[in-house]
């Protein structure tokens, strides 16, 4: 039996480790924490719940894949539902309007401001579209292995189409007059940690993305989804070890060869690493090994660019909001300032946030008569800030009460309070070991993406293969699946099972 070390359970370990079990190898899955889904856990106090990271659920053909792939269905596994329109914004200190995938809705909203930023928005969206199609299968759903995978004529032609080399926002100026308009389409660049400002423009497919296959809502919170995936493993036959931090990534002669757990190694044929990458490079791949070349040795990993990081404010009311929508966002009124601030290690004066109110459709969140909310507001990553002393935090924090009271319209917020809980980067670096807890992992500069971010086969070793948000593809729930899938199907190039013993997946 070929068996397989899966180090963490976040969500690319779990998705990994389901392909893996599906076709047929034994995988064990360590995780350090006592529960299962990494950033996709979950807040429960017994009264309120919260999803402690991902909330805004995108792509959800990839949600299904993992399941439908393992041969099942995944309506019975979870549950989703579509939401529209599926954001409010307030900009420029009040509401503004809601963020709709309709199509009647945009054409009001659009023409609303001119027939020319309708036209601009049409033009975007099939400009952007023909460049998602050639990036989906060119470099988002392929792994990378050798240079000739990239270095090669058709993929280089691929890579030129794509057009990237200006940034998000620049690219939307050229088809819209309205710099609302842009803002509305620029600033889903932070949900992968990237300033629209300098971000390459080819994630301007974010929006796209949320206006042409919607978003959604699962039942129970997101958490409800890593269950189903930790109920799937299992059901495979896959074992789950919680509370169990690996120490290290064995080698003998190059090649992976086990895990250190207390001190004592444990046998494995390969190892898939879900452990962020930075972390895993500094702390679980030995120097001894001689696996890392100098461009992964300590000192250039911390040089790599870190994405912009968050803190989340959880708090549980005994009061409902009606006027508030499952998503809201709030920007600043210089929303160039405040993201120019986070780059450059400075908490903002004036924080943009985005408030998650799932117990308006969802009574398992909260109880009868009390709602859960959670505001995430974007800041910087540790490298570039790290004094999270007790006075910045209630400062920032105040800041963001003020302006939930003022411009959310939440006058009584703080009377309302019945249970608080903040995560800062220092916990999410803590509670996950993601490198300088910059929650979106690497950021996804040019530099750092397709061929160029870590790979999910391992270059420099045989038998080690990565999985996560510092990987490739990248950040983003529906993307560190597709990591997950394209790690494990590395492994199976590796390591084919003996006819007989493996099971057929769905390709
Ligand atoms: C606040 C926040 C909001 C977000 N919002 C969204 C959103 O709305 N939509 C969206 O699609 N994405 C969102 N994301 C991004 C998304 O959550 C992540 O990209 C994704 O969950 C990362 O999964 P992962 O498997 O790469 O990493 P992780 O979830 O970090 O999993 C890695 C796992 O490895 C474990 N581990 C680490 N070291 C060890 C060790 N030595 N031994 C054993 N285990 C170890 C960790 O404990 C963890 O469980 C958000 C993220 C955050 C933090």
């Amino acid at each position: 039996m070929t068996k397989l070390a899966v180090v963490g359970a976040g969500v690319g370990g779990l998705s990994a480790a389901i392909y893996l079990q599906a076709a047929g190898y034994q995988v064990d899955l360590f995780e350090k924490n006592s529960y299962i889904g990494g950033k996709m856990g979950r807040i429960d106090t017994g009264k309120y719940r919260f999803d402690v990271g991902p909330t805004i659920v995108m792509m959800p053909e990839i949600y299904r894949q993992v399941f439908s792939d393992s041969g099942v269905n995944p309506d019975d596994y979870f549950q989703m539902s579509r939401l529209n329109p599926f954001m409010d914004v307030y900009l420029a200190g009040k509401k503004d309007r809601p963020l709709s995938s309709d199509l009647v809705d945009i054409t009001k909203t659009y023409e609303g401001v001119s027939s020319q930023d309708m036209a601009g928005f049409l033009a975007y969206l099939s400009d952007i579209y023909q460049r998602y199609d050639l990036a989906k299968d060119h470099f988002i759903a392929r792994s990378f292995r050798s240079p000739w995978d990239f270095w090669n004529p058709k993929t280089l032609i691929q890579a030129f189409r794509l057009k990237t080399f200006s940034s998000s926002y620049q690219s939307l100026k050229k088809y819209l007059e309205s710099e609302d308009l842009v803002k509305l389409l620029a600033f889903q660049t932070l949900y992968i940690g990237i300033s629209p400002f300098n971000g390459p423009s080819i994630y301007n497919i974010i929006p796209m993305i949320e206006l042409l296959y919607g978003v959604w809502y699962i039942q129970g919170g997101m958490y409800s989804y890593a269950q189903a995936l930790e109920r799937r493993f299992k059901e495979l036959g896959g074992q789950i070890h919680l509370n169990t931090a690996i120490e290290s990534v064995t080698f003998t002669n190059k090649n992976a060869d086990g895990v250190m757990i207390g001190g004592v190694k444990h046998d494995y044929d390969a190892v898939v690493m879900n452990a962020d990458f930075p972390y895993a490079m500094n702390h679980l791949i030995p120097d001894k090994a001689g696996v890392k070349p100098r461009r992964y040795q300590v000192e250039k990993i911390n040089q790599m660019d870190y994405a912009i990081s968050c803190m989340v404010i959880y708090l549980g009311l005994d009061r409902q909001y009606e006027h508030l929508n499952v998503h809201n966002l709030r920007m600043a009124e210089d929303f160039f300032k405040n993201i120019d601030e986070l780059e450059k290690g400075i908490l903002p004066d004036d924080p943009s946030f985005y408030a998650y109110y799932p117990s308006k459709i969802d009574d398992s969140m909260a109880p009868n008569g009390h709602s859960s909310l959670y505001v995430l507001a974007p800041v910087p990553n540790l490298k570039d800030f790290d004094d999270w002393n007790e006075q910045q935090t209630k400062d920032f924090i105040q800041k963001v009460f003020s302006r939930l009271a003022s411009e959310l319209d939440l006058p009584d917020l703080l009377e309302h309070i019945d249970y608080q809980q903040i995560y800062t980067p220092n916990d999410f670096k803590s509670e996950f070991n993601s490198a300088y807890g910059a929650t979106f992992g690497l950021k996804p500069t040019l530099l750092q993406s397709n061929y160029f971010r870590p790979h999910n086969k391992y270059p420099y070793a045989q038998k080690l293969y990565f999985a996560g948000a510092s990987a490739h593809p990248g950040a983003g729930v529906p993307i560190v699946l597709t990591s997950g899938e394209l790690a494990a199907k590395e492994v199976m190039r590796d390591l084919p099972l003996p006819a007989g013993k493996s099971r057929s997946l769905s390709e």
